[in-house]
């Protein structure tokens, strides 16, 4: 027998070791809509509660907006479920050119490829367009689907120091020989919530003649002052050459994701991206909420004019109250606790307080870096913030991690 009891035994060690680290992960099931207030069963089993969620990338409060929901329904009536097909032989529709149409005027590229998700366009973006004799020079901190998609391809592969521009700009030097040459970033950095400094990214890939390549999924729909993204903030929209991102965040949240950029870079992806060719596009259901997301955003900044309020309540209120967080201006408010043990009792004790915000430790982040990672979205109102602080008050106090230094912390309960 090939799954022999010792081959069994093996995984169940590996696993019961997780446990003890404090290392395993654990899902709650909603038994609701996705939205700020959500009906949880947790532990397993038990009658569901009612909780605040602080912890989704549902940044602009649409995952289920009635208008999104609208949309939604009145293309699953004219265009159906399925497609059963993939975008070349018989699976595209119109509404699929008529979103790529969209995320190019939106995001100020000259054309979009749409993929099943974001993780699927890391996937194969750098292998449609590299080759052995090209280099790809990442930040350290990137994404791991970009790092499954530098792994796919054959290009050489080099990288630099989080956010560390002297850094960067050594390893153009050092690369000054390569064919192409291509920096890979992403826009905000989903565990810190700190932003690229694309101005002088795009600086140095002028100087050096490397294309600019970078994920905004963290991004796209609020960051910059009329949500288009990182580019924005840093006012060097037209300059990116390839931008990839997801539907799956701010963006409605349900599912998908894209390559936008040069048109050629897009075209090639069309030709070669093995995600692309083989395996289906985004449902025509997904794709009608997607369009109405878009429209609503290029409406209007009120959305994200209030999840910009929210954030700035957030963070000052946790900072008064004498937490240690992650400096930074983006929606993602990383409070620290460095232990996974305690980020993972932390989380337990908030949510008996009503509050859902998950705990981030090992391999998500590095080891003694453990977290608790708070999100808000647009979709908060001030009733929501208070009682989380409150209840992250209360919880912080008992554990008497209130006004403690990281050291403090870390001598109080080890890494
Ligand atoms: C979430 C995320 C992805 C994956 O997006 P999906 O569309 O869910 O696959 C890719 N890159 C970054 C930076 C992300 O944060």
């Amino acid at each position: 027998m090939a799954y022999s009891d010792k081959v069994r035994n093996m995984y169940q060690e590996q696993l019961e070791e997780l446990k003890e680290k404090g290392l395993f992960k654990e899902e709650r099931f909603i038994h609701s809509s996705q939205a700020a207030d959500i009906e949880v069963e947790f532990p397993r089993g038990s009658s569901t509660k009612k909780v605040i969620n602080m912890c989704a990338n549902n940044y602009l409060g649409l995952s289920s907006h009635p208008d999104v929901i609208k949309a939604a329904h009145d293309g699953l009536d004219s265009r159906g479920y399925g497609m059963s097909s993939v975008r070349f032989i018989c699976g595209t529709q119109d509404i699929h050119n008529e979103l790529e149409n969209k995320v190019t005027e939106f995001l100020g590229t000259e054309d979009t490829i749409l993929f099943p998700s974001c993780m699927d366009a890391n996937a194969g973006v750098f292998e449609a367009i590299l080759n052995e004799e090209d280099i790809m020079i990442s930040d350290r901190l990137v994404h791991a689907s970009i790092i499954d998609g530098i792994r796919l391809c054959g290009a050489m592969h080099d990288t630099f120091k989080h956010s560390n521009m002297k850094h960067l700009e050594s390893k153009l030097q050092l690369h000054s020989d390569k064919r192409l040459k291509v920096v890979i970033t992403d826009g905000v950095f989903s565990m810190d919530g700190d932003t690229a400094k694309l101005d002088e990214m795009a600086e140095l890939c002028e100087k050096y003649d490397a294309m600019l390549f970078v994920d905004d999924s963290h991004a796209s729909g609020f960051i910059g002052k009329t949500g288009r993204g990182t580019h924005e903030k840093y006012d060097v929209m037209g300059k990116i050459d390839i931008i990839t991102t997801t539907f799956g965040k701010a963006l409605g949240g349900a599912s998908g994701g894209c390559v936008s950029g040069r048109k050629e870079l897009v075209e090639m992806c069309r030709q070669k991206a093995r995600p692309y060719l083989f395996s289906n596009t985004i449902a025509p259901v997904v794709v009608s909420g997607v369009l109405e997301v878009l429209d609503s955003l290029t409406a209007s900044t009120e959305r994200r004019d209030k999840l910009e309020k929210n954030t700035e309540f957030w963070r000052n209120g946790l900072e008064e109250a004498g937490f240690v967080l992650k400096k930074g201006d983006t929606p993602i408010v990383p409070v620290m606790l460095f232990n996974a043990k305690l980020a993972q009792e932390f989380s337990k004790e908030l949510f008996d307080e009503g509050i859902y915000a998950i705990g981030f430790f090992f391999p998500v982040v590095p080891q003694g870096q453990a977290r608790i990672r708070t999100q808000i979205s647009a979709g908060h109102e001030m009733h929501h913030l208070e009682k989380a602080l409150n209840a992250f008050i209360k919880v912080g106090k008992k554990h008497n991690i209130l006004g403690k230094s990281k050291q403090e912390i870390i001598d109080m309960f080890g890494l």
